[in-house]
């Protein structure tokens, strides 16, 4: 009985001194936050997420332990590394792995000159090309890897880094609008033709927007009898029911009837066009046979391509000025400069330089003076020079004047008595000269006067020179 009381007493110390010891030291388990393998973007910090360590199942706080980080990690460079954990705590010494992976998982990032094409509808050219870079975060530029395709009015710009990150960009292709189709007259919509001569239409253009014929029946109607006189509509009509009409006037030229005026030559003159009212005054002078003189500028542009049709048809071209600004006065070189600006026109539309000019505001103008003393007397001389002839004029129509319709007619038909080679001067861009001219003509014509265009060897007109 003695002895088993000892027995028991033993066991109690032994287990009390077993409840110390462990009080003391515990059990200690270590556990990694997050996951045994993590993944971390390259060149970004890298944010560990350490451990926790229990004792007996209670979490520790982090003074009560030493803890050290063994690692050979790298952010800035691909690839997989280890980091050890070395926990001490009171002599126990604890270690616990971590495996972490370097990737490159970011996009390479396209950037574009434009964000869509626009495309010709009928050249199916692009207007401007697409120009792309490509930058990776890793790789740096790889503009020269990357792939361009057109699918289904889109091109698409496909990019895969070393990494295999992928990227691409759509970038949609637009057609412009397909333009309208061209139905129009060839040559002028009133045509006047001289009694018993022969007339063949000129007929009409048929094309789609891109200028390639279009093949269909086309209906004429009309026809033109040049042995009666009248007027004569010949009509084009296509299937959708556009229709062209021109009408042709077939007319008996005035016989020379005026005797006294039958040596006489009279010189029209226009200036400062070609403008929206040149092809009235083509007509016109067409109906009666009558040629002239057109001083052209390039004030109107879309019209300048009319000097062709002046040339055509047999008038004479001299250069007036491109600009028609004073400030060509400045000097001799700024008028030199405009001159030969605008004869470069007359020879894309004739076909040669021209050698006669006229001086905007007449050789006589005192305009000049405000810009260089002395500028026209200087640029006189120097054009004389170069072999240029200007011309000014013997009877003013007034219509720069702002002459009334009656007053320009009375002033062409009574200032042509007072000279036997006149020179009118006129202008294509009055909407009451170009009104009147078919008055003047029919006056001018039935009085026997003949028409002459200017060139290098007519007679010229000078006026004084005050500058
Ligand atoms: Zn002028």
């Amino acid at each position: 009985m003695k002895r088993f009381v000892v027995a028991l007493g033993l066991t109690g110390i032994i287990c009390l001194l077993i409840g110390v010891i462990w009080l003391i030291y515990g059990k200690i388990t270590i556990k990694l936050n997050g996951d045994d393998t993590v993944t971390s973007t390259v060149f970004l910090e890298y944010n560990d997420l350490g451990v926790s360590v229990y004792r007996n199942d209670f979490l520790l706080d982090k003074s009560k332990y030493e803890l050290k980080i063994d690692t050979n990690l790298n952010k800035d460079v691909l690839g997989t590394y280890k980091e050890t954990y070395n926990i001490n705590y009171h002599g126990r010494n604890f270690k616990l792995d971590r495996t972490i992976k370097i990737v490159d998982d970011v996009k390479p990032v396209i950037t574009t000159n434009i964000n869509k094409v626009v495309r010709d509808y009928c050249t199916k050219k692009d207007k401007e090309k697409i120009k792309y870079n490509i930058i990776d975060n890793y790789d740096g530029d790889i503009t020269n890897k990357a792939s361009m395709e057109e699918i289904d009015n889109n091109y698409l710009i496909k990019i895969v880094d070393s990494s295999n990150n992928e990227n691409e960009l759509n970038i949609p292709i637009e057609l412009t609008e397909k333009p309208k189709d061209i139905f129009k007259l060839k040559d002028s919509s009133s045509i006047y033709v001289v009694k018993g001569s022969k007339y063949k239409d000129s007929g009409y253009t048929y094309t789609d927007g891109c200028g390639n014929k279009i093949d269909e029946d086309i209906k004429l109607e009309g026809t033109v009898d040049t042995s009666k006189n009248g007027t004569y509509k010949v009509s084009y009509t296509n299937s959708k029911g556009d229709k062209l009409t021109r009408s042709v006037t077939v007319y008996t030229p005035s016989v020379n009837n005026g005797g006294s005026n039958k040596d006489k030559v009279i010189y029209l003159t226009f200036d400062d066009g070609p403008g929206s009212y040149t092809e009235k005054v083509l007509n016109t002078l067409a109906k009666y046979n009558v040629k002239a003189t057109f001083f052209v500028t390039h004030q109107f542009g879309g019209y300048v391509n009319l000097i062709k049709k002046e040339y055509e048809q047999g008038h004479s071209v001299g250069v007036h000025s491109y600009t028609h600004n004073w400030n060509i006065y400045k000097s001799v070189d700024a008028y030199l400069s405009d001159f030969n600006k605008m004869n470069e026109d007359v020879l894309k539309y004739t076909g040669s330089y021209s050698k006669i000019f006229r001086f905007p505001g007449g050789s006589s103008n005192t305009v000049s003076r405000s810009y260089s003393k002395g500028v026209v007397k200087a640029i006189a001389s120097k054009m004389t020079s170069l072999g240029y002839q200007y011309f000014d004029w013997d009877v003013d129509s007034g219509d720069a004047a702002g002459a009334s319709r009656s007053k320009i007619y009375s002033n062409v038909v009574n200032g042509v008595k007072r000279c036997s080679k006149c020179i009118v001067l006129m202008h294509d861009i009055k909407p009451n000269t170009v009104n009147e001219l078919d008055n003047i003509l029919k006056t001018l014509t039935s009085q026997g006067y003949k028409f002459g265009t200017l060139n290098t060897n007519s007679p010229t007109v000078h006026h004084t020179i005050v500058n």
